[in-house]
């Protein structure tokens, strides 16, 4: 059985053709799964019977399961899913004044092996499909709508490395951006790479207005090399031309992360030289305090420490904010996501 999620509309209207339906049916039963939120065809009652039957047949719908839920009491929310084949990703919804953001995974596990990311730790499983990523999004979507609430946005920064598992990547975000159905807008979307160049040029040529975040945690290759083992194939140059590109071929200005690691990276000299890196570009620089989890050999800075880096960048020029994660307490923050059951953290009903 296929996952229905994974079919682009294209694919549902060629497969209605064939099965000899009208044309109306492919935008039918896309509403239904991404605006109504279906999770049976059975529920799809203006369809014939027959149809809603040799659909169930061929397709499910119902999606990942949920297998633990967890709340920090402050607006997070982090889901354990598990996928069919028993393999399990987490998403996060983050509550923040009228923003409802929920943070998807692509990936289980990640091939990037940054030192200081839970998920890194894990090392490479598999690429999750264009369903098994959309799906995180309707989670959270049906979650909210009992409550007359819609997500707003979302940010690829979950498990994984979204430009290595690019097709399906797109392919979701096309999915939740079509009109016909889920109709979030690709402004509203904001894809975290730790520096995938191929996948930051094609990325390019989409003609999609997604936010484009480049995580580079270090100002030269030396350093980078040691925090991003990825950095061995994609230098910063290359990194920085590569994100040029976006910023010219979409209007859009990049965001840089840089996790703050004490003793580190986390100098002013390092401060400046990010600075003169970055000068006189289309950027922001988000700053992220390292967030610990288990067998992660950092600590984060002192908090005078993250400010005065920030002020470094600015006063040389660079636009900078500092991140908070929320969820920390429930490790569901930047980085902390791993796939599996948190101990101590409340389990709330679903
Ligand atoms: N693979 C992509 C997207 C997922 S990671 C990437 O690396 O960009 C999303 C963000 O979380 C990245 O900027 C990453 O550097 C950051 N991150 C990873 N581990 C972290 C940690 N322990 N504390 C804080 N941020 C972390
Ligand atoms: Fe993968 Fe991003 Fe974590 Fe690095 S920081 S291991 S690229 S998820």
């Amino acid at each position: 059985m296929r996952e229905f999620l994974d079919l682009s509309f294209a694919e549902v209207a060629a497969l209605m053709a064939s099965w000899g339906e009208p044309p109306f049916r492919a935008p039918q039963i896309w509403k239904w799964a991404w605006r109504h939120l279906g999770t049976a065809f059975a529920d799809m009652t203006d369809l014939p019977r027959d149809l809603r039957a040799r659909l169930g047949e061929a397709f499910t719908l119902a999606g990942p399961v949920p297998i633990a839920h967890q709340g920090d009491g402050e607006g997070t929310e982090k889901v354990l899913l598990s996928l069919r084949d028993r393999q399990a990703i987490e998403a996060v919804l983050i509550r923040e004044d009228d923003r409802r953001t929920v943070c998807i995974s692509t990936q289980v596990g990640c091939p990037g092996g940054c030192p200081f990311c839970a998920t890194g730790k894990m090392g490479y499983v598999r690429d999750l499909t264009a369903g098994e990523i959309a799906a995180q999004v309707l989670h959270f979507a049906r979650e909210l709508r009992g409550a007359g609430e819609r997500v707003t946005h979302v940010v690829v920064m979950g498990m994984g490395e979204p430009l290595l598992n690019y097709d399906a990547t797109l392919q979701a975000l096309r999915n939740l951006n079509d009109r016909r159905g889920f109709a979030l807008g690709a402004r509203r979307v904001t894809v975290s790479t730790v520096g995938v160049v191929p996948g930051i040029v094609r990325l390019a040529g989409e003609g999609l207005q997604v936010n484009l975040a480049v995580s580079l945690h270090a100002p030269d290759d030396a350093l980078r090399r040691e925090l991003v083992p990825l950095a061995e194939r994609w230098p910063l140059a290359d990194v920085l031309a590569a994100a040029d590109r976006y910023a010219s071929a979409t209007g859009r200005r990049v965001s840089y992360e840089y996790v703050l690691l004490r003793g580190v990276n986390d100098r002013l000299d390092h401060a400046r030289d990010l600075a003169r890196l970055l000068r006189g570009r289309l950027a922001h620089v988000n700053l992220i305090p390292f967030n610990p989890a288990p067998g992660l050999p950092y600590e984060p800075p002192e908090p005078n420490t993250v400010d005065a880096f920030r002020r470094e960048l600015v006063l040389h020029g660079v636009d900078a904010t500092v991140r908070r994660s929320r969820g920390v307490a429930i490790q569901a923050g930047c980085g902390q996501l791993r796939g599996q059951r948190t101990e101590g953290a409340l389990k709330q009903p679903s």
